[in-house]
This record gives C-alpha cells, structure tokens and sequence, in this order.
C-alpha cells in the first residue's frame, strides 16, 4: 500500500520544486514560480520568504507588467553558498572553490606524482583544507572528479589505477572529515556534464557524448538532459574495448589493442619513443627518453612527418570509436577534451573523415565532432553542477 506523504515531506517537496525553479531562472517572479511549478501563491510566497531568510534568494528588481501591478523578480544570490570540487584525473590534483551559478573562486593546485597507497588521499585532505580555509561564505558540499570505475550512489571509488586506489569509501570518509555532503563521479562523466551545463552552445541539445582523450581514454553521456551512468556505473568507459584484435600492445588493463593502447596520449608518446629508435622519417634529434607530449606538439607544429602521421594514426582511432558510439547512440554533437585536444583541426579533421566513412551515412550526416570549451575546468564544473542538482540536501534547514 502507497504510503501517505507527510506533511514534512510535501514541505520539503514544495521547498525542492521552488529551489530548482528560481535555479533554472536567470530571474523570475512569485507568479512565475506558482505557474511553473502548480503550488498556490501562498506556497510559493511563504517558501520564498524562508528562502529570502536564509539568504539564498533575492529581490532583484522589477519586471514588466502585462497590466495590473509590476511583478518583483527574484534571483539566486549565486555567492550565498559555496562548493568545493575537486579533479583528480591530471597531472595534478586541482580543487577550486565554486559559487551556485559554476564560476571558480579560487583554485589550487598540486602535484600528483609519485603517490602510492594512502598518499593521494592525503593530497585531497591538504586540497579541501585549504579551500574550505580560504572560502568566504559557507561550503554546503564536495563534489569530485576522479579516474577510474566509480560507484556514485555509494560513493565508492571500485577501482582507479592511476591512484591505486580499490573500493575506497571516497564519500564517506570525506563526510566523515568534513560533515558535509560529498559526491564522487567518474571523471569524463564529470567533465561531460561541465560541457553540457557551462559549454554554452550544446544547451539546446539534450544529448551529449563527451570523450576525454588524456593518458587514458574515456566518455561521458548525457542522455534527455542527464548524466547515464549504465547498470554499473561504468557507462563510457570506451578506452579499454580492444580495436586492435590481433598483436595489439598491452594495455594496463591487462588486455592487449585496447584503444588506450592506440589513441591516448601514452601511446602518441611510446609509439613516437619506438618510431624514433628506428630512424624513420623525422627530423626529431632527441634520445627516445626525452621525448614527451610537448615534445611531440612542437615536431607536429614543425610539419614533422612523423609527429603528423602518428597523430593521424592516433586519430583514425578514436573516428573508429565514435562511429560506433553514433551508430549505438545517434547522438549529433560529440564533444573531445583532454590533452590530446591540443592537436586541434588536423587531428579533429582525421576523427570527423574516419567517423563518417565508418557509420552509416544517415547518422553520420548530422553527427559532429567538436573541441571542448572548458579547457581544463570540464571536470571541476561538470561536478559542481551535478552536486548542485541536488537542491533538496544542500540546501535543506
Ligand atoms: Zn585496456
């Protein structure tokens, strides 16, 4: 039998319902609210009287009347509260303050070499310390962004490699440290959301694919507007399905072709290292140790041949994915962050050809692979505008 709501849990309901309005609303009127959100004026007016109270919301001004008396808008007082988010799928572990509406406040930054065991953990206490230290107003939440197989409903991390980290309760021990509400996503799905929330021209769109393109390689979806993370949480993890059937490299998965192996940035670099050491066509003088991504971009800015082919190489690979991803999906807009971004048009040009001949033409027609817009901010806003998604527990009394 369907239990009855009480009248606690209509309260917060309404509370919720008025929130996530005044939200989705650069600035809007108590009529408005009570039109979009079919709760009384009366409802609507004491909930916003609360929410004045505690100072999220504001009288902004007035808007104009359709005759009678001239509504008064209300706004998000963006800076009101603060978010922590944290990314910590780079080189470096970075965590910025951030305010209701997605703009960093501040941000820091540290290495996240050579860490083993508990090491990494101790780098995230430094990063939130510090933030929640230098914050001005009150941080309702923490949201972060990491690399691996992520369990968000229990906010476990089953497996990063990169961290060495296995079925670590990230969540809970943060919310035990900080007594806040703390959220954990996988990291392309992070920065997936990033570029569907603050990316600016996909709003429109409902349906995103974001792949991040880094050290590894993995995408993130946004499906009728939110983010799908599969039975199992893994959903997007693109990286490691095999492309190379037979005599692939090994992969740090265990298996050998993975597309991590082919079209990340670890194999722009190892496939250059070996390349070198045969002597092929480039004009590259530097021992097969030196040799690094930037190392690589400024030979492929030079037009050396070898640099231009590999990153061809490297990008015939990720079309291939992506046709599979349109055929499997049929979403238009495909979204490519992470370092190997930098190699801009002539690798895109090569994934946009390699796509297109590999799907079906009515698919591949509408479909359009572009550059990213946040940069290196996609994961630090992406989890920040999936923690503020949860109105209802951030901001309950
Ligand atoms: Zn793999």
């Amino acid at each position: 039998m369907m239990k009855k709501a009480t009248h606690q849990q209509t309260k917060e309901h309404n509370r919720h319902l008025v929130l996530s309005t005044v939200f989705q609303h650069e600035c809007i009127s108590r009529a408005e609210i009570a039109r979009i959100t079919s709760l009384t004026r009366t409802t609507v007016s004491d909930i916003i009287a609360d929410l004045i109270e505690e100072g999220l919301v504001s009288e902004v001004g007035v808007g104009s009347s359709l005759g009678g008396k001239s509504p008064i808008l209300l706004s998000l007082v963006e800076d009101s509260r603060y978010l922590i988010g944290l990314d910590l799928a780079q080189n470096q572990f970075r965590g910025a303050i951030v305010n209701l509406r997605g703009k960093i406040k501040t941000m820091i930054a540290i290495p996240a070499n050579d860490h083993e065991g508990q090491e990494p953990l101790t780098k995230v206490y430094e990063i939130v310390d510090r933030l929640i230290e230098a914050s001005s107003q009150p941080v309702v939440g923490i949201s972060i962004g990491t690399p691996g197989l992520v369990n968000t409903s229990e906010g476990v991390v089953v497996n990063a490699v990169n961290l060495d980290w296995e079925n670590l309760p990230l969540a809970r021990i943060l919310q035990d440290r900080y007594h806040l509400l703390v959220y954990v996503y996988n990291d392309s799905q992070a920065a997936a959301m990033g570029e569907y929330t603050y990316g600016k021209d996909h709003k429109s769109e409902d349906n995103l694919v974001v792949i991040n393109v880094g050290h590894g390689i993995g995408a993130g979806i946004i499906l009728n507007g939110g983010l799908f993370q599969g039975d199992g949480g893994g959903a997007g993890e693109i990286g490691h399905v095999v492309v190379v059937p037979e005599g692939g490299l090994r992969c740090r998965c265990g298996h050998y072709g993975c597309l991590e192996t082919v079209a990340s940035v670890q194999a722009l670099v190892r496939r250059f290292q070996t390349c070198t050491n045969q002597t092929m066509n480039t004009s590259f003088t530097q021992s097969p140790r030196e040799i690094n991504l930037d190392a690589i971009e400024k030979a492929f800015n030079a037009n050396d041949p070898l640099a231009q082919q590999l990153v061809q190489d490297a990008g015939r690979y990720m079309g291939m994915a992506i046709a599979s991803l349109v055929g499997t999906l049929n979403i238009n807009r495909i979204v490519l962050v992470g370092e190997m971004t930098r190699f801009g048009k002539p690798w895109l040009d090569t994934i946009q050809e390699t796509m297109i001949r590999m799907s079906l033409s009515r698919l591949a027609h509408d479909a359009r692979v572009e550059i990213g817009k946040l940069e290196k901010n996609a994961i630090i806003l992406g989890v920040s505008a999936l923690l503020t998604n949860n109105y209802s527990l951030l901001f309950n009394r």
